[in-house]
């Protein structure tokens, strides 16, 4: 079989990183054509040297040695012309935040295989992506754990069988703090995600559950589920990875190591096996699996999200944006842990609901509520970053 060319775009990410690691263990099935990453310029020419990538995408300042015969692109219109690239089969696309939506686009409309880790793209986008998607003949993989969980469970569900899906949340590493600390916790606190390692946003987003709002999101969109049927429930070992319930009352459970090469080389290989066997969970040693509702009162800015969710329109990327505001100024010590869910709220009930027909819409709504937030977080750090979601960098994970 010919070897899968494939462009990474945030490959220096814990995603990309992850990525990588499987491409370097199955040299004979892909090859690397490009990559790119925000920053992290060191890393990225390493990557780039190790994997024999021929372009390279970079932010617009960003300034590095990418060596001979590599041809660097540079900014948001680089890292869009990567997506469409030609020369590549297989797009991963693992930015974070609002960023990943125009490449996300730039892949489907020259109908590749979009192996997604961007949750942004559908949450922002949902309908445009999907629909894009349809017409132009892409195809997207989730790289989400839930939603490649679901992916496959759904794959062994009969037809019109599937009646619900179930998002398990770990719970992030608040959920033990007694409930009255919860809106005081540092950031050293926040970051300890007790069973994934992945990058900063993210691990916040854990904590707050907003990860797992957007993911709801997100899976409304992938899977053309109405919202009222997707549930989430807490499951603190991380093992079962989701669930899909059928019309019989039963259940279809995706089980195994929180390792996130596991849905990576999924999506990598799809619709082929993987090669590697990357597990090393075995039922004999878990002494228990527990599941349990959600405390609201634990995480306020879940419903809000949710909130936003059901309101559509602009409402859900607002209160993305707003979130990544809010976590970038909380990360930075500029605002209290309870302030990240105040700041969504005020944000999506200031932002004005506009058209949502196209991107250029979308990242306008995007652009407005970051706006509104850093005035909600403070306003000190206002002019730090530019709209249409350049605040975000493509560098880090689910
Ligand atoms: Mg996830």
């Amino acid at each position: 079989m010919a070897r899968r060319r494939i462009a990474v775009l945030g490959s220096t990410g814990s995603i990309g990183r992850g990525v990588l690691d499987v491409v370097a263990r199955l040299p004979e099935a892909f090859e690397v054509v490009s990559l790119a990453a925000s920053t992290s310029a060191a890393l990225l020419a390493e990557q780039a040297a190790r994997f024999g990538a021929r372009r390279v995408a970079v932010g617009a300042d960003t300034r590095g040695d990418f060596g001979p015969g590599v041809r660097v692109l540079r900014g948001p219109a680089g890292l869009e012309e990567l997506a469409g690239d030609p020369d590549a089969d297989l797009v991963v696309n693992a930015v974070v935040g609002a960023s990943g939506l125009r490449p996300t686009m730039a892949a489907l409309r020259a109908g590749k295989l979009l192996a997604l880790a961007n949750k942004e793209s559908l949450v922002m986008a949902g309908e445009i992506v999907t629909r894009t998607a349809r017409e132009a003949g892409g195809e997207i993989v989730p790289i989400d754990s839930e939603h490649s969980a679901i992916f496959r469970s759904l794959a062994a569900a009969r037809r019109g069988e599937v009646t619900s899906l179930v998002l398990t949340a770990s719970g992030g590493a608040l959920r033990d703090v007694p409930v009255e600390r919860v809106g005081d916790v540092t950031v050293a606190e926040v970051l300890r995600h007790p069973t994934w390692s992945m990058g900063a946003k993210v691990t916040v987003d854990s904590a707050t559950l907003v990860n797992k709002a957007l993911e709801v999101i997100e899976a409304r969109w992938l899977f053309d589920v109405p919202l009222d049927r997707i549930g989430i429930v807490m499951h603190r070992e991380s093992v079962v990875h989701s669930l899909v319930r059928l019309s019989d009352g039963s259940f279809l459970a995706h089980l195994g190591e929180p390792d996130m090469r596991i849905p990576i080389q999924y999506a990598l290989c799809y619709p082929e096996p993987g090669a590697l066997d990357l597990g090393s969970w075995s039922p004999g040693e878990s002494r228990q699996l527990s599941f349990e509702d959600v405390d609201p009162r634990r995480y306020p800015a879940l419903g809000i999200v949710l909130r936003a969710a059901e309101a559509g329109g602009t409402a859900p990327a607002a209160a993305a944006a707003a979130d990544e505001v809010a976590v970038e100024a909380f990360i930075a010590g500029r605002v209290r842990f309870a302030d990240i869910a105040r700041i969504i709220e005020e944000t999506v009930s200031r932002t004005p609901d506009g058209p949502c027909g196209s991107v250029e819409d979308v990242l306008e709504a995007d652009a407005r509520a970051r706006e509104i937030a850093r005035t909600c977080a403070g306003g000190a750090h206002a002019s730090r970053a530019g709209g249409g979601g350049s605040a975000a960098t493509p560098t880090g994970a689910r």
